[in-house]
């Protein structure tokens, strides 16, 4: 079997860090076809600016850009579509991505959101419930789809990197509907209708912390790259110290036969994962014997649920509400059964797994659920689904103290190692 070859650069000038990193891949004039059109796709999907590392550096498509016109393509787009609920061309701005597009000559910048040119496509043998995708004609007709995510730490999927960024080229409604089914196999579905060529992973400052909104920017001055989004994802895994067998994502993967994860059956150009190796701080793994007071029952659960639960816990620390709902038991995973004779206003049933224990307490639905229900469901004991008025502004609201908080905690923890 051929193995997947991964490029791995580093250094402080982007522009020549991204030279060398094709190099080993045959270059930009050999990945991108004369003539072709070529649509970039950062990871924007957030009003945040650069120095929060939530979305792609802007300068890593400045030179992307530059050194993909070397390849004298047609035309070089940007295309993105934000999270559900925000507004593509506002994150694309707040970035720095529009004015570095731009800067570089990009020929059109194009929202997903509002294209109305979609095409209907069905997904055969689909492993979640996504059973068709409405995708935009210019992306699927274009020559090569780049995707340019960064690499950060994920509520809901330990981390985010090329596979889930993908999940930028639907409009809302299918992305909503990719958060009601088991994501990490939506995702894979996805994958399976429509590919990036290439995957060019931004870890010049990668996110550590309870990202995707709470993110500590950490130094790193890397790049990697390569065909395969799952040899990619892997590697840059390996590189930050994160155990790939504790991510379910990869899995997934395999279900669907996107590509492959395990380090025998990669190749590393360029240098080395030993070169290059920094852990970074990703609390989502750690545990959850740090919270004796709660109960959480997580047998059966995917990472993707298990993280939440850690967020969940944290932020009701950040926010002064943990010792007030130390009476609320948590279940999160497949279950047969929930045990009789609890307070159903004391139970929290995370997730769809659950869904058919309603009675029995009160559910945050969803798969995983949206990143601050769970938080909400204990808070307010109600149950949570979907994005209803005032998501966006509580979500806001709660963000500054956890941000405080998070600082603190990370200076105990460095302070720890010294
Ligand atoms: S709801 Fe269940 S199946 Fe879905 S991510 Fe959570 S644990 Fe996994």
């Amino acid at each position: 079997m051929a193995k997947s070859i991964v490029s791995i650069a580093k250094g402080t000038d982007v522009e020549k860090m991204l030279h060398e990193l094709l190099s080993p891949l045959g270059g930009v004039r050999s990945l991108i076809k004369p003539k072709s059109r070529v649509v970039l796709k950062p990871n924007a999907g957030h009003v945040s600016p650069a120095e929060t590392s939530v979305n792609t550096n802007p300068e890593l498509i400045a030179a992307l850009i530059k050194e993909i016109r070397k390849a004298e393509p047609k035309e070089i787009i940007v295309a993105e579509a934000a999270a559900v609920g925000c507004d593509t061309m506002e994150c694309l701005r707040v970035s720095g991505i529009l004015k570095a597009a731009e800067d570089a000559g990009v020929d059109r910048v194009i929202d997903i959101k509002s294209d109305k040119d979609l095409i209907n496509i069905p997904i055969r043998d689909a492993i979640s419930d996504l059973k068709k995708v409405r995708l935009p004609r210019f992306l699927l007709e274009a020559e090569h789809l780049v995707n340019v995510p960064i690499f950060k730490s994920h509520c809901s999927m330990v981390f985010t990197c090329a596979l889930k960024n993908m999940k930028g080229v639907v409009q809302d409604k299918v992305h909503y509907q990719m958060h009601q089914t088991d994501l990490a196999a939506a995702m894979m579905d996805l994958w399976s209708v429509i590919k990036a060529d290439l995957n060019i992973a931004d870890l010049i400052r990668p996110a550590e912390g309870f990202g995707p909104h709470s993110t500590i920017p950490a130094k790193f001055d890397c790049l990697i790259a390569g065909r395969d989004p799952v040899a990619v994802d892997a590697t840059a895994c390996r590189m930050v110290g994160l155990d790939v067998d504790n991510v379910a994502y990869f899995n997934a993967a395999r279900q669907r036969g996107i590509g492959v994860f395990e380090q025998d059956l990669i190749e590393v150009k360029g240098k080395s994962i030993e070169e290059v190796y920094r852990p970074l701080w990703l609390p989502y793994m750690e545990g959850f014997e740090k919270y004796p007071e709660y109960k959480i029952d997580t047998e059966g659960a995917c990472s993707s649920c298990l993280s939440l639960v850690g967020l969940t816990m944290e932020k009701l620390k950040a926010l002064g509400e943990y010792e007030k709902n130390k009476d609320i038991h948590v279940f999160v995973g497949r279950k047969k059964e929930i045990p009789e004779g609890l307070d159903p206003e004391k139970v929290l049933l995370f997730g769809d797994c659950l869904k058919k224990f309603h009675s029995k307490g009160i559910l945050a639905e969803g798969c995983p659920p949206l990143e601050p229900h769970p938080l909400w469901a204990i808070v307010d004991r109600k149950s949570y689904s979907g994005m209803g008025p005032g998501f966006r502004e509580r979500m806001a609201e709660e963000g500054p103290p956890f941000e405080a908080y998070m600082e603190q905690l990370k200076k105990e923890k460095q302070a720890e190692e010294k």
